[in-house]
């Protein structure tokens, strides 16, 4: 057995998963919660079932205790299992990251360094980071980034057309998002298909909580809808996608508000959150359903933005070979599904509907067979993508 733990950390809680690579299979997962408040809680899962432990956390590296007490009393005590690296999700990279990266001292104080460009996530990442490091000295640890994926995209897809020096001096630019999904499903895609990725255009829809499209070209990432920041692009559960940033200006002016309410606006208090009152995605269904109108131009709004970036990758790319729903809304929604691909026969996209209607039980094609360009619906993992580069960057370094 050689294992992965892969560790998604986050600013009060993080989540967990040792995965056997030789096999892929999830030998046990859980979140630990709650860092910081009175009493905190880890939720542990493995084949044999759930269990529960409850105690103070009162920071990250009181969270990986508990987290190794939960591998023990769930009789499978992390010691006796031979864990080889431990796979880090970081967001931001920056332009420093552009693949994954054994971490070291220069690395982890690089990553929290990066905190003006994601002050959200990578101090989050960085405090998991150091309590993994301190958790388990001796095994190698890896960071991979949201961002990596993208640092490939041309200047003239992640160039801001503002003040040049103004914008190289605080590294305003297009970093993109979601990279690590993005490059498992364009794989999963190219699988599928069963043709090689070097010789595939591809447009992958990550329609989560956060939502990001992308163009790829022979596995490469050419553009994509998130910017600087994962505020960019699409409409998503609580986040606005594209907005005139003059729309801001006059809300600071107008409605005094000010530039951290603004942020909380656009990023925790918008989407469809902000036009439906829900960001579920579930729930505007059943309000549209309902007759709420709200909801049903919600639900136009956020087809509709995806159908512009749709267009746009079309035209960047010169057709696609292969366009792949993902995540939660794209590999459980067969209505967005519809409404996104709608009345595109004329592009080379012939939708199946009985396949699209099928519930979400792996990679499948949901296109007829005689589709120009092939629709598939690809369930992502970036947990198991974080595990494989992971182990691939230790096994580089050892080579
Ligand atoms: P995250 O970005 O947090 O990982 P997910 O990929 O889990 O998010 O996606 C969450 C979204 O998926 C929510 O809006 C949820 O309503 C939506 N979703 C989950 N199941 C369904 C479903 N059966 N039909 C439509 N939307 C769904």
């Amino acid at each position: 057995m050689n294992c992965v733990l892969v560790v998604n950390s986050g600013s009060s809680s993080f989540k967990y998963q040792l995965i056997e690579m030789s096999t892929e299979r999830r030998v046990a997962s859980g979140l630990v919660e709650r860092i910081g408040e009175p009493m905190g809680r880890a939720v542990h899962q493995t084949d044999e079932g759930t269990s529960e432990l409850a105690h103070p956390i009162p920071d990250h590296t009181a969270g990986f205790a508990l987290m190794m007490a939960a591998f023990a009393a769930a009789d499978s005590d992390l010691s006796e299992m031979p864990i080889v690296a431990v796979g880090h999700r970081v967001v931001h990279g920056g332009k420093r990251f552009f693949a994954p990266t054994v971490i070291d001292d220069d690395v982890a104080w690089n990553i929290a360094d990066l905190a003006d460009l994601a002050p959200l996530h990578n101090p989050a990442n960085h405090q998991g980071i150091v309590a993994a490091r301190l958790a388990f000295p001796s095994v190698p640890q890896v960071a991979v980034f949201d961002t990596a994926f993208h640092q490939t995209m041309p200047a003239e897809a992640y160039t801001y057309a503002i003040d040049r020096e103004l914008a190289e001096k605080h590294r305003v630019r297009k970093y993109g998002f979601h990279g690590t999904s993005h490059k498992f499903v364009s794989e999963e895609a190219a699988r599928f298909v069963g043709r090689p990725n070097a010789e595939l255009k591809q447009i992958v829809l990550h329609l989560g909580n956060g939502a990001s499209a992308c163009a790829i070209v022979g596995g490469v990432s050419q553009d994509t809808s998130m910017g600087m920041t994962p505020l960019q692009g699409l409409v998503m559960g609580t986040r606005s996608g594209d907005v005139d940033p003059s729309a801001l200006f006059h809300l600071a002016r107008h409605a005094h508000l000010s530039i951290d309410e603004l942020d909380t606006l656009l990023n925790r208090g918008s989407g469809m959150l902000g036009l439906a009152g829900t960001g579920d995605m579930r729930d505007v269904h059943r309000l549209a359903d309902a007759g709420e109108a709200h909801a049903v131009l919600a639900l136009d709004v956020y087809v509709r933005r995806i159908r512009h970036y749709l267009g746009a990758y079309l035209v960047h790319l010169g057709g696609a070979d292969v366009i792949t729903f993902t995540a939660g809304i794209g590999e459980n929604g067969p209505e967005i599904r519809q409404e996104v691909l709608a009345g595109l026969e004329w592009l080379g996209i012939r939708l199946d509907r009985e396949r699209n209607a099928l519930p979400n039980t792996g990679p499948r094609r949901i296109s007829t067979d005689d589709s120009p360009i092939a629709v598939l619906v690809v369930p992502t993992d970036e947990e198991l993508e974080i595990a494989r580069q992971t182990v691939e960057t230790i096994t580089g370094v050892a080579e």
